[in-house]
């Protein structure tokens, strides 16, 4: 049976995702969501990118999973021209992002006046007939959360929607949750909701790389995102939680991705420089393979974890 995936320029047989990075972004907007302008043009932001991007195709990406949901930035038009221009498959989201100490700064009014009925409606027709008028479908569910040590009112919503949405699509969340105490409590919700638990990603385990909660939460069946790698300043924290879940059988629910971009839109002055897409294959695997992890570990995270965490509507 031929398993398609949606990509933002059309559907792409799973087996041609590749060699795929989890967690990327091209456009961020800081601005509040029902605050945010196009006062850029799509050309100025692909001239930024595209050389980046080139740049991890040629060291051997195939597919980014862009995690920029609206609100937070999410611009169909430069993430079309990016993958048309690089020839990298680019997979967008559905979903809010209330990460950090926002506090629904970054969640479109409309969604945060809605009730979780209507999320989950407006969300499960991006799926079914595209985003807006684009035809585009999203391939996955992003939320952030929790970063406060507690799940808001505001965030339980989305979170409910979400794992709503999700039964009626198939489609995994990826979820921001960057305090490891909020994970126990996120956990729940998607219990009460009755979602399997290989639909929950848990975005930024390694944020804290709390290796407790990582094992505990695993051996349920979540999947565990380490996605700090673009940011991180060394990397030694990777090699013994790798080895860790290797010796817990929980590898098959590991993914990676860097967290790297992006081309930031945001109040102040100050220059955020770009992480390059590329630090994953020139620097990181590299440095596990000299830590003695098998390279080809590696491989199998980044093509065939996330082709499986891509395609779960076809296995259940
Ligand atoms: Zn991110």
């Amino acid at each position: 049976m031929i398993i398609l995936i949606s990509t933002v320029l059309g559907p792409v047989k799973k087996e041609d995702l590749g060699v795929t990075l989890f967690h990327e972004h091209i456009v961020v907007n800081l601005f509040s969501a029902d605050d945010q302008e196009k006062n850029y043009s799509t050309e100025e932001v692909v001239k930024y990118i595209l050389p980046y991007l080139i740049e991890a195709k040629d060291k051997g990406c195939q597919t980014i999973v862009e995690a920029t949901p609206l609100g937070l930035g999410r611009d169909l038009e430069v993430l079309v021209e990016c993958s048309k221009k690089s020839g990298i498959n680019i997979i967008t989201c559905t979903g809010a992002w209330d990460g950090s100490n926002v506090r629904g700064k970054n969640v479109p009014k409309a969604i945060r006046e809605s009730t979780i009925e209507e999320i989950t409606a407006v969300w499960t027709k991006e799926f079914e007939e595209g985003i807006d008028d684009t035809g585009i479908k999203p391939g996955y569910i992003k939320l952030a959360l929790g970063d406060e040590g507690e799940i808001f009112p505001l965030q339980e919503k989305l979170l409910r929607a979400a794992a709503r949405t999700s039964k009626k699509t198939g489609k995994v969340i990826q979820c921001h949750i960057w305090e490891a105490f909020s994970l126990p409590k996120a956990v729940q919700i998607i219990e009460e909701e009755q979602l399997p638990y290989d639909r929950f990603i848990w975005v930024h385990a390694d944020g804290q790389m709390d290796i407790e909660k990582i094992l505990e939460f695993g051996k349920k069946g979540i999947w565990v995102e380490f996605d700090g790698i673009g940011a991180v300043e060394d990397f030694t924290k990777y090699p013994p939680a790798i080895r860790k879940l290797q010796e817990e059988k929980l590898l098959s629910q590991l993914l990676f991705g860097q967290d790297s971009g992006s081309y930031w839109i945001k109040e102040d002055e100050e220059e955020w420089p770009l992480r390059p897409y590329a630090r994953f294959f020139k620097e990181f695997v590299p440095y596990c393979v000299k830590e003695g992890i098998d390279e080809e570990l590696i491989t199998k995270i980044i093509t065939e974890n996330s082709k499986r965490a891509l395609s779960l509507s076809q296995n259940h």
